[in-house]
């Protein structure tokens, strides 16, 4: 009863498109007519309280979430899922956009860390078993409350202020995956850990809460993490708070904080290059455990579940050896193409400048060629299999260095193939 609300109604118009706002009006009204309160929660109001962009859209339903998604659905003719289980479900609309829905309820964790066991509650045992007061927020859309935001835990406050709190004592015991979270979401959004809940999450991570936690989770957890933008500041307070050390048995120090910052470098100067996105796993893991042995990487990769990435450690491993002995760009363009490219952002992390711009010269070179197939067309040679033996030589001498621009190529083809021809 002494629940702390804020009329946010100025805020979500602000805040959604008004196709979005209509949208979650109409719902709300559906709502109120089955006589259920419906509510956006968690992560979204979180940022429309930070006022970050988000249109990951939470539904919390006091009543039956199944029930709402396919009355609605039906009525408006949407495609909708719904998965009775865990009494969720969610309804995707024409503009793309798709809201998550979920009957309010509380879960029982059976024992540390396991999958929970979900029945149902009130909007407020909902967001009691939440993870931290910055993720408790909730604002109604109900018709006759729409845009009502309901503080149970605080969790305004510690926005403004920027901290990360958990709600009781024992969160991080409950489940060990929050230490991670915690982490994150520090990083992320800037924000300190809450004197308390710091003091808690050292003593849970001294004693070995995360052993605790499914390895499935830690994986799930640390392919989020590998994928935020302040990925370097995440890692820093997994170093700072050893769970880096429990994970992997590793530090940071300064000599791998700068192949990190390379790494992203890397991540950058290569999709400009390729155009392609690499995957973040994989290269990221691969630099953090590059002081160990390949056998421990492995080990330790399989134990968190990264089936892929320790699959292909062996071949990482074996191109870094060869494009270290590579004598000139034609080993390195040769090398290049026999192996995935996937790893090359991690690869190049830890090679000396001279190799680095070879490579980044190699594949420049490779994206643009000076000669193409329709340039020996043009010059007046006739389609042949000898094309390739021609672009190929004409290849090699341009990553040597021998042309300095297309005009040189050229006449060197004319000396060559187009007096062989006659
Ligand atoms: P984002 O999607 O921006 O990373 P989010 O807050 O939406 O952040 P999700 O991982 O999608 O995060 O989780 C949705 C909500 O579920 C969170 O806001 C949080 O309240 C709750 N939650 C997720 N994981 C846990 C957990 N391990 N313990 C307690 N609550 C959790």
């Amino acid at each position: 009863s002494k629940v702390k609300t804020v009329n946010y109604l100025e805020r979500l118009k602000r805040f959604f498109p008004k196709d979005v706002l209509d949208l979650l009006k109409d719902i709300g009204q559906f709502s109120e007519k089955l006589g259920y309160k419906s509510f956006i929660i968690g992560g979204v109001v979180r940022d429309i309280v930070l006022g970050k962009q988000s249109l990951d859209i939470d539904i919390i339903v006091e009543g039956s979430a199944i029930d709402l998604i396919k009355r609605y659905a039906k009525e408006n003719n949407l495609t909708y899922h719904v998965y009775p289980e865990f009494m969720t479900g969610n309804i995707v609309f024409p503009n793309g956009l798709k809201l998550d829905f979920a009957t309010a309820r509380k879960e029982e964790y059976d024992s540390p860390g396991s999958y929970p066991k979900v029945e149902k509650a009130t909007l407020f045992e909902d967001l009691y078993r939440r993870d931290f007061t910055i993720n408790t927020l909730a604002i109604e859309i109900t018709y006759s409350n729409f845009g009502k935001l309901i503080d149970y835990f605080n969790g305004l406050v510690d926005i403004k202020e920027k901290r990360i709190r958990i709600l009781h004592t024992l969160s991080f015991v409950e489940d060990p995956i929050r230490i991670l979270r915690a982490l994150r979401f520090a990083g992320r959004l800037e924000f300190k850990l809450e004197k308390k809940t710091e003091s808690l999450l050292k003593h849970a991570v001294e004693k070995d809460l995360l052993n605790f936690a499914p390895t499935g989770r830690i994986n799930l957890e640390l392919n989020l993490t590998f994928k935020e933008e302040k990925v370097l500041d995440i890692l820093k307070l997994m170093d700072k708070y050893k769970v880096l050390y429990k994970l992997f048995g590793i530090t940071l120090d300064k000599e791998k904080e700068k192949l990190l910052v390379k790494l992203q470098d890397n991540f950058l100067i290569l999709k400009e290059i390729l155009n392609t996105d690499f995957p973040t796993s994989s290269n990221y893991l691969y630099v953090l455990l590059s002081n160990y042995p390949q056998e421990i990487v492995y080990n330790l990769l399989k134990k968190y579940h990264f089936e892929k990435e320790a699959k292909y450690i062996d071949e990482f491993l074996s191109a870094f050896k060869i494009v270290k002995e590579s004598q000139n760009k034609y080993t390195l363009y040769r090398i290049l193409k026999s192996f995935n490219k996937e790893f090359l952002p991690a690869l190049m992390s830890f090679l000396d400048s001279n190799k680095f711009k070879g490579i980044i010269d190699v594949l420049k070179k490779e994206k643009n060629p000076l000669i193409k197939g329709e340039d020996l067309i043009e010059l007046g040679l006739k389609p042949s299999p000898e094309f390739k033996t021609i672009l190929e030589d004409i290849f090699v001498k341009y990553l040597n260095d021998q042309f300095k621009n297309k005009e040189e190529a050229v006449s060197y083809i004319k000396n060559k193939y187009l007096k062989e021809v006659k």
